[in-house]
């Protein structure tokens, strides 16, 4: 059976508002009180705000828009550094890395970070093999990467039900007795040299949920005005219903943590939509808005969404690749399929935390519209650890040193295992770099340097860039050979026709 959203129906003029090119809002003549900023406007706006020296969004004929070096780049200069618009760590990573909720940088310390992991990792484990229906009410036994919506309570008592399992050690990990992952959790214990690996202590979520964690309090403050107040399950929740968004959380968990980050979406545009409302108008625009107020409530809602606007092409059932296990004749099934799992998936959104203003954001096309949005801009959110960088350093200290340092390190390197050097990682919106085009043979490319250590992305040129010259990157493997960029390109909607690719057409 189909699902049928009835806001789709019910708002169906608004939607196509909402999803029109953002370049054709202000000739909005039905919504004139708000004239929302066109395209370019907003992003001249965003990179002055930003300070994104040198940079320019412009028309380009064949893939409508780009970004051009106002500036010259020498090569391995940094072009900018892109401050993602929403983006969210993955669940399943969330056991092996502790990171600001909002900046993404790890926190805590080296102790914490390893001891969490091996306390988390140590939990996950027994959960498996013990299966004794003490997590059967939570989806730790078929999601056992994670429950972010449980992590903080099961955190702790589940504890000692997982220590009367007898579970043996997956195999190459020497694992720790419990008292010492403890004491390194806690803090009683401090690893030789870990204090050059200096991070920024914990703070707690100021709606009291154990999900967010942050590296400083305004980065707490900032979360809490442009997403986490909505989503947060703590008492100070702004949500509707608690126990629906812990519902919504578990579904997302279970199947597809894009949910997240569309929730995430949708969150920010109620919370902007409501600062708009809130700010005062000008004289004239409080003269206009008595006559139409549901039109000016729309241009506000309009103008909330515009950021996200810039970035949504398809909706997710529709561009989401085709699995290999899937069969081509099965194809229009499958699809139907993902557009009922979202649906499921809005709906306890919805319950959740709904708001009457911004129902049309509640849309089923709306919501496919903003995971098609991560679906198809495929930017990965990436953070280096510092649990890394700590082992590499005693490995690299002086034998006698290295020596003494690795009697106590040693049994946590073991007990990590190769995973020891795991990074962050996520999936995040970058309103810049998904203005970038691609080329098989670009001028620039995402990388991150020692010193980027948060969840921006960073832009460094590979070739000396002139001014006036287009900014390119590349979405694939460049070194692959003709046909098969063409055809992963493909799932991006184009073919691509750059220098290197007129070269090597057949
Ligand atoms: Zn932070
Ligand atoms: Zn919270
Ligand atoms: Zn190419």
């Amino acid at each position: 059976m189909e699902a049928i959203c009835p806001l789709d129906s019910e708002f169906s003029e608004k939607i196509d508002a909402l999803l029109k090119p953002p370049s054709s809002h202000e000739v909005q003549a039905s919504f004139r009180n708000f004239i929302p900023l066109g395209f370019f406007e907003y992003f001249d706006q965003l990179i002055s705000t930003r300070q994104y020296r040198g940079l320019r969004i412009k028309q380009n004929g064949e893939f409508g828009k780009g970004v051009y070096a106002d500036l010259e780049f020498r090569e391995g200069e940094l072009v900018c550094k892109d401050q993602m618009l929403v983006g969210a760590q993955h669940s399943s990573n969330k056991v092996d890395c502790l990171v600001c909720s909002y900046c993404f940088r790890f926190i805590g310390s080296i102790e914490l970070q390893i001891g969490r992991k091996l306390y988390l990792q140590d939990l996950r484990f027994s959960a498996r093999k013990c299966d004794t229906g003490t997590y059967s009410h939570t989806s730790n036994d078929c999601c056992p990467d994670d429950s972010s919506d449980e992590e903080g309570n099961s955190f702790m008592t589940d504890h000692d039900n997982s220590r009367g399992c007898s579970s043996s050690e997956p195999k190459d990990k020497i694992s720790l007795p419990g008292e010492i992952v403890e004491s390194l959790m806690k803090g009683d214990m401090v690893l030789p040299y870990s204090k050059q690996f200096y991070l920024p202590s914990a703070i707690s979520c100021p709606g009291g949920c154990e999900e967010a964690h942050y590296c400083s309090n305004l980065c707490a403050e900032s979360d809490w005005e442009s997403f986490h107040s909505l989503l947060c399950v703590g008492e100070g929740s702004g949500s509707l219903c608690r126990e629906a968004l812990l519902k919504f959380i578990e579904h997302a968990n279970e199947t597809n943590d894009i949910f997240l980050l569309a929730a995430k979406v949708i969150s920010f545009t109620i919370l902007k939509y409501k600062k708009l409302k809130a700010a005062p108008l000008k004289v004239q625009e409080r003269s206009s808005s008595l006559n139409g107020s549901e039109d000016t409530c729309f241009s506000m809602l309009l103008e909330a969404w515009k950021p996200i606007s810039m970035g949504y092409k398809k909706r997710w059932w529709d561009c989401i690749a085709l699995p290999d296990d899937v069969d081509c004749v099965d194809e229009a099934s499958f699809r139907m399929q993902i557009r009922k799992l979202a649906f499921t998936s809005l709906q306890l959104l919805k319950e959740a935390i709904f708001n009457i203003e911004c129902a049309p954001l509640f849309s089923l096309e709306i919501y496919g519209h903003i995971i098609g949005m991560f679906e198809l801009n495929n930017l990965d959110l990436v953070v280096a650890s510092p649990v890394e960088d700590y082992f590499l350093y005693i490995d690299d200290l002086q034998y006698l040193e290295k020596v003494e340092a690795e009697k106590i390190t040693r049994p946590f390197l073991d007990a990590l295992g190769d995973e020891y050097s795991d990074c962050c990682q996520g999936t995040a919106f970058f309103p810049l770099q998904s203005c970038m085009n691609h080329s098989c043979c670009p001028n620039a490319k995402a990388f991150k340097r020692e010193e980027d250590r948060d969840g921006q992305a960073t832009i460094i040129a590979l070739r000396p860039i002139s001014k006036g010259e287009e900014v390119t990157i590349s979405y694939i493997d460049e070194e692959l050979p003709f046909e098969e960029r063409q055809a992963l390109l493909a799932d991006y909607g184009f073919r691509c026709k750059c220098s290197k690719c007129l070269e090597e057409e057949p």
